[in-house]
């Protein structure tokens, strides 16, 4: 794995969790996104080395309500940048993780996405991304 991509973090009102982070950071956000197929609304921050995510979910029955209804708002998902996702799905395979879905998914940001069960990641949920060029 390459680096810490970004760091998801589920929140309840993205229009004021927006705003939050634009006056924490002191950057706006550079791109909002809806994932139809997540049932998430997204918008991404960066500075120059790191970036994060924000997660409001766009159903009641979205994942990240769900999250939310048992956790509450903070950190959802922690993403790591990938070379060739297929390799790095077999390799982590062969070590016995578990994967959400072994397939990997369109995802927000231009990239291609598959997470980690975290049951068998100390309880976090890890994402491995793989820009599309
Ligand atoms: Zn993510």
């Amino acid at each position: 794995m390459k680096k810490v991509e970004h760091i998801g973090i589920a929140v309840k009102d993205m229009t004021a969790s927006k705003l939050l982070f634009e006056k924490l950071l002191g950057a706006t956000s550079y791109k909002t996104e809806e994932v139809e197929s997540e049932k998430v609304i997204t918008a991404f921050f960066k500075n120059e080395t790191s970036k994060i995510e924000l997660l409001a979910a766009s159903h009641p029955d979205s994942a990240i309500a769900k999250f939310i209804d048992k956790k509450g708002e903070g950190i959802h998902h922690i993403a790591f940048e990938v070379e060739n996702i297929e390799n790095e799905i077999s390799r982590l395979k062969d070590e016995g993780f578990v994967f959400v879905d072994e397939l990997p998914k369109k995802g927000a940001d231009n990239k291609r996405v598959v997470f980690l069960h975290p049951k068998n990641t100390n309880g976090v949920l890890i994402e491995l991304c793989q820009e599309i060029k």
